[in-house]
């Protein structure tokens, strides 16, 4: 099982063994075994992903990284180096304590970073340094066949041949498995502000978006949000949203070296809000208040999660994503259903969720999803921004990919599992 809304779940066997490895030696050991006797491995993380990457389709081994979950902080180099079971958590407040700060929040803090590079994962704080791929310095890996790879290092530069480290990230489990990581870090920024920028429309929100970033303004994290979607995330955490006005908000987390080049950009961004028919911002200072913020912001798809089917990730060129809306809303429209959207709106990634309909069933439910992925495809886009696509989004790739680059990523899984033992049913349709 892993967090992927119930009714797209994939089923999981009961035919599994568990195996908790811990060390590199150990995980080698169960694949040479597993890879002799042609037994599917399912490498399991914090369980957290939302498309049953983890899930073990068919009997097998479920092989869980948890016990590997040393690390150490190299200050000098500003990396981590994390074995693959370190949670999204440890590494945060690990790199705190050393005075050191890792920008990415993709969303639930018990992911293990062997999982996070596995799916590639994206997130919030995302529109200034970027998703976990552009944190890997190195990676240590296991074949399918138990041969260790040590990828990259610590070094920054690296052109010796093909790159080879990133095949393996957003690999979901099926080149091999991922134990050990570098992190990049970066020193602290003193200052950061978290900034709520209120709308009368989602239209407006949506479109100063794009123009936030082209005034020269990198944020961390630049989020949209609806006011019914964050008013449930309140009340489901006990908290209350802090903006009385507006219907749809732009969330805004900003940080810099000193007090005056935060405030600075503050303005900036206030300004040009204004001119896309922005209100004041609420401007929330104190570490509390901006942790509660982006909590209510992370904690929209739990709240929503009773009633969704299907949590989508589709993502486009950033300066579509207006248009991707207008696309969402006319399909809600064309079927007579609402489709809560919400999303980093600075990566033009959005999360529409299926929610349940009174007498729908999944052939409706499909009609829906297939129309917002070709809208996101038209756009420039794709089918998944970030989640990825485990065991649920197999049979829409084909709407993203060529035949050729199909057929090329085959070939690469034969190269490095000419078994087909890892994650034997995910991915590739
Ligand atoms: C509340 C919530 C919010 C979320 N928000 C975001 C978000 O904003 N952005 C985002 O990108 N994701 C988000 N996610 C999804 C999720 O956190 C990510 O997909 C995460 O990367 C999964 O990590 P995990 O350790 O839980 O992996 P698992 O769920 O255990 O596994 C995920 C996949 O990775 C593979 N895998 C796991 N560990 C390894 C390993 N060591 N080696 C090789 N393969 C491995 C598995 O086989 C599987 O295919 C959210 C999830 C939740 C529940």
């Amino acid at each position: 099982m892993d967090e992927t809304a119930e009714p797209v779940r994939p089923a999981p066997s009961e035919d599994v063994v568990l195996v908790k490895p811990a060390s590199t030696e150990e995980v080698s050991g169960v694949l040479r075994v597993a890879n002799e006797y042609r037994v599917p491995v399912y490498p399991r993380g914090g369980g957290t992903g939302l498309v049953g990457g983890c899930v073990p389709t068919m009997g097998g081994i479920v092989l869980s990284l948890e016990r590997m979950d040393r690390m150490e902080i190299d200050r000098e180099n500003l990396v981590a180096v994390a074995e693959a079971g370190v949670t999204l958590g440890k590494l945060i407040e690990g790199a705190e304590k050393a005075g050191l700060f890792f920008p990415a929040h993709p969303g639930d803090e018990g992911a293990h970073v062997g999982g996070l590079v596995a799916c590639n994962a994206g997130g919030a704080r995302a529109v200034r340094t970027g998703v976990m791929r552009n944190y890997v310095r190195g990676l240590e890996v296991v074949l399918a066949t138990g041969d260790v790879l040590r990828l990259g290092g610590k070094l920054v530069k690296d052109n010796a041949g093909y790159d080879l480290m990133q095949l393996f990230i957003g690999s979901e489990g099926t080149l091999g498995v991922i134990t050990k990581v570098v992190l990049r870090l970066y020193p602290r920024w003193e200052s950061t502000l978290t900034l709520i920028i209120p709308f009368n429309s989602r239209r407006e929100a949506v479109r100063a978006s794009p123009a936030i970033l082209q005034s020269g303004v990198l944020p961390l994290a630049l989020e949209y949000v609806e006011r019914d979607l964050v008013e449930l995330s309140a009340r489901h955490l006990g908290l209350s949203w802090p903006c009385e006005e507006g219907s749809a908000y732009l969330i805004v987390i900003l940080s810099e070296p000193t007090e005056e080049a935060l405030y600075a950009e503050c303005e900036r961004v206030a300004e040009v809000c204004s001119r896309a028919g922005g209100m004041e911002p609420l401007v929330a200072e104190t570490r509390r208040e901006q942790d509660e913020i982006l909590k209510i912001r992370s904690n929209i798809y739990v709240a929503l999660k009773p009633d969704t089917v299907d949590i989508l990730d589709v993502s486009v060129p950033p300066a579509a994503v207006g248009d991707l809306m207008d696309r969402i809303d006319e399909v809600a429209a064309r079927h007579g259903i609402r489709i809560p959207v919400y999303g980093h709106v600075g990566d033009g990634n959005l999360h529409p969720h299926l929610v349940r309909v009174e007498g729908w069933g999944p052939g409706d439910y499909d009609r829906v999803r297939w129309e917002i992925y070709k809208a996101a495809v038209e756009l420039g886009g794709t089918i998944t921004g970030e989640h990825g696509v485990g065991a649920i989004r197999k049979r829409y790739l084909a709407m993203r990919l060529s035949p050729k680059e199909l057929e090329i990523m085959r070939a690469i899984k034969r190269i490095f599992d000419p078994n087909n033992i890892l994650n034997p049913d995910k991915v590739l349709p």
